[in-house]
């Protein structure tokens, strides 16, 4: 079948895999001081260099975590309980929303969810006003939408964000590993990754907690005291060291990679929209990563689309929320009606996606499309 659901998760690189096999058959807990433990050390160790390089910031500054979902978790918390406002966006992983809600316990005043435009993008207006109620704590946007793959402009925000004295966290998790991203450059205070975006395993990522960030050190999971206190339990050593290898391949190989995608992404939806009269791409008119496109078909729902293409494998909604019924937040956020939210479809490419999948992908939707259409509308043609 053709892979396209890169947002949900990558293969695995063979560098990662080769790394995280190469732990997994080896001995040793990081935390050991005997020499099968220090050569697990030395894998986390490297690991951790490899990540750093590919975000231009220094190993210290990373704790590994679970996935990015933990790192969000961690990133709100440990920002939160200084207290005050959180400020984030209407179009964020639930991971952020679900977080910044129960932290705030969702009260006026606390919690200030930004809208978005018909193109995805933060209304700057907005956000300076909502900064202007003083009292901000933290400021948590994503830096690309997992649904769209709508790139948000950052500087400006954390700008403001730091004027008025507040952090800025990130949710990096679909940007990393698609675009190069420099933390020189990036002033953000905390970003969350997740290895098994970019060809690293599932299970594990990072949060990036910039050096001399004011925080209250607040672990979700109490014990050991592992990685410098921000997360207890023994080290997911092959997680870990598959997470650093994937990293290192993604560095010396993106400039590559991404405007490779980009072609692949840009002829998918050519042909599509050429094919397809009534689709469109949400997102279109907005920055977007290399590999991803939100395509609506109205009056086709996404759930009987997927089933008449069983040979591709792209998501209706995101994978995140698989089972809610309720039409994707993001989508309706940007002004589709439930309904054409519901006529969806999520395509993301990656670094292994081949042309002739997608002019398999691109038949394979057209004759779905297609056949749902004139089962449900049959005196229409
Ligand atoms: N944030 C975003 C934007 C995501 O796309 C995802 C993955 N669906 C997550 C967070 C959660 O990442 P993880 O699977 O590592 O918990």
């Amino acid at each position: 079948s053709v892979y396209l659901d890169y947002n949900a998760t990558t293969p695995m690189r063979p560098a990662a895999l080769k790394a995280t096999y190469e732990a997994l058959t080896a001995v040793g807990n990081a935390s050991s001081i005997h020499h099968p433990g220090r050569d697990a050390a030395t894998r986390v160790d490297k690991a951790r260099r490899q990540v750093a390089e590919l975000l231009n910031c220094s190993p210290g500054e990373l704790i590994f975590t679970s996935g990015a979902t933990e790192a969000n978790n961690l990133a709100l918390q440990a920002a939160y309980a200084q207290s005050g406002c959180i400020i984030t966006s209407a179009v964020e992983h639930p991971a952020v929303l679900e977080t910044a809600r129960a932290l705030t316990g969702d009260a006026p005043g606390r919690l200030a969810i930004l809208p978005v435009g018909s193109e995805g993008q933060i209304g700057l207006n907005a956000f300076r006003s909502a900064l202007q109620q003083g009292g901000v704590a933290l400021v948590s946007i994503m830096l690309a939408n997992n649904e769209t793959g709508v790139i948000v402009d950052l500087v400006p925000v954390i700008e403001a964000a730091h004027l008025a004295g507040a952090l800025v966290h990130t949710d990096a998790t679909q940007y990393v590993g698609r675009l190069p991203l420099d933390l020189g450059d990036l002033d953000v205070d905390l970003l969350s990754l997740s290895a098994h975006k970019f060809g690293g395993p599932q299970g594990v990522g990072a949060l990036f907690i910039r050096r001399n960030t004011p925080l209250t050190q607040r672990p979700l999971v109490f014990g050991g005291g592992h990685e410098r206190g921000w997360r207890a339990g023994t080290l997911n050593v092959p997680g870990i060291a598959g997470m650093g290898a994937a990293a290192e391949a993604v560095h010396r190989q993106l400039d590559d990679e991404a405007p490779r995608i980009t072609k692949l992404r840009d002829l998918l939806e050519g042909e599509l929209l050429a094919q397809l009269p009534g689709s469109h791409v949400n997102g279109a008119a907005a920055p977007r990563l290399p590999g991803v496109t939100s395509i609506s078909f109205p009056g086709v729902p996404a759930d009987a689309l997927l089933a008449a293409m069983p040979d591709v494998a792209a998501s209706d909604g995101s994978a995140c929320s698989a089972g809610a019924p309720s039409p994707s937040h993001v989508l309706v956020a940007m002004g589709l009606s439930r309904e054409d939210a519901d006529s969806t479809i999520r395509f993301s490419l990656g670094y292994a996606t081949t042309e002739q999948e997608i002019r398999r992908a691109v038949e394979a939707t057209v004759g779905a499309v297609t056949s749902v259409h004139t089962a449900m509308y049959p005196t229409d043609s």
